[in-house]
Parts: C-alpha cells; sequence; structure tokens
C-alpha cells in the first residue's frame, strides 16, 4: 500500500516574539527616509556603499564595521516620477521588512528628524529616543479590537544606556503620513504627551515587535508643531543643520554599541 499524504500540520502562528534580551548586538540596521538626514552619518561612520538590496525598490545600502559592531544604513530612495526622497508610512514599512529578512539586524533603529513640542520642552535641535510605546496620530477605527491596531501602540525596546550615549532625552514618538496635522490630529499628540512627530517610526516598530526585532528610533527636532511658524518652513531651514547634529550624536551611539559586546539587555 502506497503511504498516504503526510499528516496536515498547521501553521505556527506565532505571537510576536518577547525582545531577545540575552541577544548580543553584533549586527545593527540604521534605516533614514532622507538622504539629507542619512549621509553625515555615512561620511561619519565611512560606510561603503553596497549593491541595492532589492532593485524593485530605490533603498540606497551603506555598511561597514564600527569596533565589535557590523553597521547597515538604509536610505528609502527616491520616488520615480519626482526625485523626491520616499517618506511615509508605506516606504517605511517595505524598508523595515526587507532590512529583517535580508540584512538580519539584532537591534533597528529608525533615525531621523521630528516635529517636537513646546509644551512638552522641545527645542529645535533636541534628540528623542523612542519611550513607551509608539503611536500612530492620523488612524481612527473606532471599533472594538480595531482601535488598538489603528493608534499602534507598539512598545520601543527600552535603552536608557544607548540614549546617554547619544545624548538623546526619552520621548513618546507619534506618526503619521502627512507633515503638516489637522486639529485633531494636535488633540490626539497632546493628549498622549507626544515629544516627536514623524512620518516613519511606528510603522516600522509595527514590523520589529512581529519579526521580534528589538527597536528604537532617535529623532531629531528641526521644527516645532505647536508654534505659529508652518512646520515646513522651520523644517526646510533647519534640515541641513539638525541631520549633522543627528550624524554626530549617532555617531557617538553607535561607537559606544561597538566598543565591546553589548546585549540588548545592556542597552
Ligand atoms: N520636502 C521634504 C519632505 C520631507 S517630509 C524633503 O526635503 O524631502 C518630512 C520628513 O521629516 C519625514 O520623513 C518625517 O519623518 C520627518 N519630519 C520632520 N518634521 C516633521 C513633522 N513636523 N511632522 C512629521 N514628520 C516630520
Amino acid at each position: 500500500m502506497r503511504p498516504g499524504p503526510p499528516a496536515y500540520v498547521p501553521p505556527m502562528h506565532a505571537d510576536p516574539t518577547p525582545d531577545p534580551a540575552e541577544t548580543t548586538v553584533e549586527r545593527v540596521a540604521l534605516l533614514f527616509a532622507l538622504e539629507a538626514e542619512a549621509m553625515p552619518l555615512v561620511e561619519r561612520l565611512m560606510l561603503a556603499e553596497q549593491p541595492a538590496v532589492d532593485p524593485c525598490l530605490r533603498q540606497r545600502h551603506f555598511a561597514g564595521t564600527v569596533g565589535t559592531v557590523h553597521v547597515d544604513l538604509l536610505t528609502n530612495g527616491t520616488d520615480p516620477r519626482s526625485g523626491t526622497d520616499r517618506v511615509g508610512t508605506d516606504a517605511a514599512t517595505m524598508a523595515a521588512y526587507m532590512a529583517i529578512r535580508k540584512l538580519a539586524p539584532d537591534l533597528l533603529v529608525n533615525a531621523g528628524t521630528c516635529g517636537g513640542f513646546e509644551a512638552q520642552g522641545g527645542h529645535v535641535g533636541d534628540i528623542y529616543l523612542s519611550s513607551g510605546d509608539l503611536l500612530f496620530h492620523d488612524r481612527r477605527i473606532p471599533i472594538d479590537g480595531f482601535l488598538i491596531q489603528a493608534e499602534g501602540r507598539w512598545p520601543a525596546t527600552p535603552a536608557p544606556r544607548l540614549a546617554a550615549a547619544i545624548g538623546a532625552k526619552p520621548g513618546i514618538v507619534s506618526t503619521g503620513n502627512s507633515l503638516d496635522f489637522t486639529a485633531a490630529e494636535l488633540d490626539f499628540l497632546r493628549r498622549e504627551g507626544v515629544s516627536a512627530k514623524d512620518m516613519e517610526a511606528t510603522a516600522i516598530a509595527q514590523v520589529c515587535v512581529q519579526c521580534g526585532v528589538p527597536f528604537v528610533a532617535v529623532k531629531a527636532v528641526t521644527d516645532l508643531v505647536d508654534h505659529p511658524e508652518p512646520v515646513q518652513e522651520a523644517f526646510l531651514r533647519n534640515l541641513r543643520m539638525v541631520s549633522a547634529l543627528l550624524a554626530e550624536r549617532l555617531e557617538a551611539g553607535v561607537r559606544w554599541l561597538g566598543a565591546h559586546p553589548r546585549r540588548i539587555a545592556d542597552l
């Protein structure tokens, strides 16, 4: 008699893996949306450009070694029609999944610029490292079970020593797909005590938590949301200066990571 088909084994629906606290950080991936935000760090760490991770997307990939860590840095690349850098949650989600699958980082860092809040003591040039849960401020699904999906609330990996090495303050980060904001979004941002408003971090956190990859966001303030000047004016004026400052602080953070082997639990 011929053997029957093998027994059906249902696919595993693994719960999101908790942070693998005992992992030593040997590979770190840094994801940036804008080239202007990333290039000062590429230069400081002398990272070398690599072939595209996936020719279908237009990401740029740079890599190098800093002490005990291998560093991969990705930018989102540009929109093929306008040539402008790709910002927002779609590009960020794809970048995160691709980085995790192809580069196998032990720690993923989303770095870049953000809007800050005077009400939270924020100033242009301040640097925040994600604390607590990361939020989405522009998603509204008021149905049981869907609200949390809409609002994100994905946890960041605690990293107080890394924050100290960078010189970053802890802050709540919230992500949306617009540079400006509506009155309802401003209400939400105030209610949640958000310090850093960006367009990528929570999308990346969502992928990282589901894949069990430790994640932090490091965000430098280019503009102030609760200030009369339109955010885009301050953003464009401060982008270069703040990106240079961010690179200086991130370099210190990466050199701290690479100074000797560090576990996720030691960050
Ligand atoms: N014209 C700009 C567009 C950048 S969009 C350019 O030079 O290409 C803003 C980018 O900076 C996003 O990647 C976002 O994460 C970050 N950012 C800075 N300030 C922000 C704010 N106030 N609100 C949302 N995102 C902000």
